[in-house]
């Protein structure tokens, strides 16, 4: 018995709007029923992700995340994608009055798709995968910045005091190794020396840096 492409990503999307227990047992479910391996392009990868970290998250990161995402600019071309009424509250509201209501779902779900940015489709793959079962996410990455100080390719933007999910280097346009960086309080040269030591460039940055980074993006090899 096999399934189409269509078909097979129809029932994985269905499924995939339980909580992560259901999310693996229903992935396999599925996968189990269609027999063989799943390609899977990677805009539905990332939607199927996002709705998993959905149902897993804290009240903390929902209120965290809300807060971010609240001021979405009306010209930006998701904000077309979400529901009027969650529209209207984002045009009449400076907040969230509920954090946990499930209407704000759709404004979460954006912001979790835009965490998976310039993640390798290879990490998506293993994220999406089960046991004796092999996802195979296929797709552009995009261009993304090399971080100047672990190397990474984790920067939507070069030079735009954007923080490094790897080690967390405030990108604020160094590039002279000796030269000090004023948001990052170092050298970038004692910075990238942290990042080999420490796995961030300060200490105290360690539990804020993205303990699957070095797998979710591309290493610049010089
Ligand atoms: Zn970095």
């Amino acid at each position: 018995m096999s399934f189409g492409y269509v078909t097979l990503k129809t029932r994985v999307s269905q499924l995939f709007i339980a909580k992560t227990s259901i999310f693996v047992s229903a992935m396999a479910g599925s996968l189990a029923l269609a027999g063989l391996r799943c390609f899977m392009n990677r805009k539905e990868a990332i939607s199927l992700l996002a709705r998993r970290d959905l149902g897993t998250l804290s009240l903390e990161k929902r209120e965290s995340l809300l807060l971010d995402w609240w001021s979405i600019d009306p010209d930006d071309p998701q904000y077309a994608s979400l529901p009027d009424p969650l529209r209207r509250m984002l045009a009449h509201s400076d907040q969230p009055d509920d954090p946990t209501s499930a209407l704000y779902n759709p404004l979460l779900q954006l912001a979790l798709e835009y965490s998976y940015i310039g993640v390798v489709n290879n990490y998506l793959s293993t994220q999406l995968a089960l046991p004796g079962k092999e996802v195979t996410v296929e797709g552009d990455v995009g261009d993304m910045e090399v971080c100047p100080c672990c190397r990474y390719r984790s920067l939507e933007t070069g030079a735009s005091y954007d923080i490094c999910g790897v080690c967390f280097w405030e990108d604020d346009g160094t590039t002279e190794l000796h030269r000090h960086s004023g948001p990052n309080h170092q050298t970038l040269s004692d910075a990238q020396r942290n990042f080999r030591h420490l796995g961030a460039v300060t200490e105290a940055s360690r539990q804020y840096v993205l303990a699957d980074g070095k797998n979710r993006y591309a290493l610049m090899i010089p």
